[in-house]
């Protein structure tokens, strides 16, 4: 495993972390982290799709000293019927949080994040309704051992750098991201996006990067929203190349999974070269796609936006099962009533309510 040492710290981050929000509460996350630890990764992004799967780390955790791994845990991350949500509100942000610390078991996180600040409505509220205040308390009682914020959006992230007192944050990374010049992809653009990483490099502060592979949607040429595909290692090796960044977060359900992030360490330098693919990536006509993050949670209809997402995109490229656990859900595309929550809440501009029409009208529900 390769490491990074935090700028203003003395962490050695491996340069592939661990999150585990597409956990689904049948997986077996337990020895997933075991593998994961014994393999060298120790940073773990643990904001959970599902709150169950916080249970599932105490073991694994305790089998190793505190000290040789990190985890981010997220102040604003919360769960509604066990089910990842979001929310604001004081109270239920530090219970949701001082319980995630006991159910781990990890007694202190290295990074206490203020959560998905995307807006500047949400960023207001953060930081003057009492969830900084929250994030600085517990740092001064040595619960949060670094302060950092996890955002989509550029222009948020410049100004919580200003303000200081970072030392790392969370951001959405990839060459699609970073591609297209009017932020039409994801939010900023090319030039806003390059100035934000230099600016946090100049600061010191460290970036831990989510969204890798664009959600998986860069890995076929059928799904990217390029146009070109880049493998697992070239998606890698373009995030680790970014300024300030220290950990490209990759997303596992099961141990096996790993096997093809460690190829980073063994690829020839042509295999990790993502240029020359680069170099033919076009603006595909289909933009504005999920990355199936549930970020716009919680939807007051129960549906998971990002899985119903996933398994329409598998279907439409032809994964046979694909169809078969969407019909398996508890809540169908059919349920939305067009109420428009997640549009307002999606990063990447996703209009969910013309895609759910669409996906039930293919899937029959
Ligand atoms: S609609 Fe947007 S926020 Fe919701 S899962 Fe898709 S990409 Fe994420
Ligand atoms: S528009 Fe549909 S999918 Fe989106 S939050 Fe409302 S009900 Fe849920």
């Amino acid at each position: 495993m390769q490491v990074r040492k935090l700028p203003r710290g003395d962490e050695q981050i491996s340069v592939i972390g661990l999150g585990l929000g597409i956990a689904q509460p049948g997986d077996d996350v337990t020895t997933l982290v075991e593998q994961a630890l014994a393999r060298g990764i120790n940073f773990f992004d643990l904001c959970c799709g599902y709150e169950c799967t916080y249970a599932k780390l105490k073991a694994p955790f305790a089998a190793v000293p505190r000290s040789s791994f990190y985890t981010q845990l997220h102040l604003g991350a919360t769960y509604k019927d066990g089910v990842y949500a979001f929310s604001r509100k004081l109270d239920k942000v530090k219970d949701t949080f001082l319980r995630e610390l006991d159910v781990t078991g990890i007694g202190y996180t290295d990074f206490g994040m203020l959560h998905c600040i995307d807006e500047l409505k949400d960023l207001d509220f953060v930081l003057n309704r009492g969830i900084y205040e929250l994030a600085q308390e517990l740092k001064a009682q040595g619960i949060i051992r670094h302060l950092g914020f996890s955002t989509h959006n550029p222009a948020i992230a410049r100004k919580l750098l200003e303000l200081g007192g970072f030392d790392l944050f969370m951001f959405s990374i990839n060459a699609a991201f970073d591609f297209k010049q009017d932020g039409e992809l994801a939010l900023g653009a090319t030039s806003e996006r390059e100035e934000l990483y230099r600016m946090a490099e100049a600061q010191q502060v460290a970036i831990s990067v989510m969204k890798p592979f664009a959600g998986g949607q860069l890995l076929t040429a059928a799904s990217s929203p390029i146009g070109v595909s880049l493998s697992i290692v070239q998606c890698l090796q373009y995030v680790l190349d970014r300024p300030a960044v220290v950990t490209a977060i990759a997303g596992a359900t099961k141990a096996s999974e790993l096997d093809d992030y460690f190829k980073l360490f063994t690829a020839t330098p042509d295999e990790l070269n993502y240029g020359a693919a680069m170099a033919h990536a076009t603006q595909a006509p289909e933009l504005k796609r999920c990355v199936y993050c549930n970020h716009c949670a919680p939807c007051p209809k129960k549906l998971n936006v990002g899985l119903i997402n996933k398994y329409y995109d598998l279907a439409q490229m032809g994964d046979h099962l694909a169809r078969e656990h969407y019909l398996n859900l508890e809540h169908h595309a059919s349920e939305c009533n067009d109420c428009g929550h997640c549009v307002k809440r999606c990063p990447f501009h996703c209009d969910q309510i013309a895609r759910m029409h669409e996906i039930a009208a293919y899937f029959g529900r």
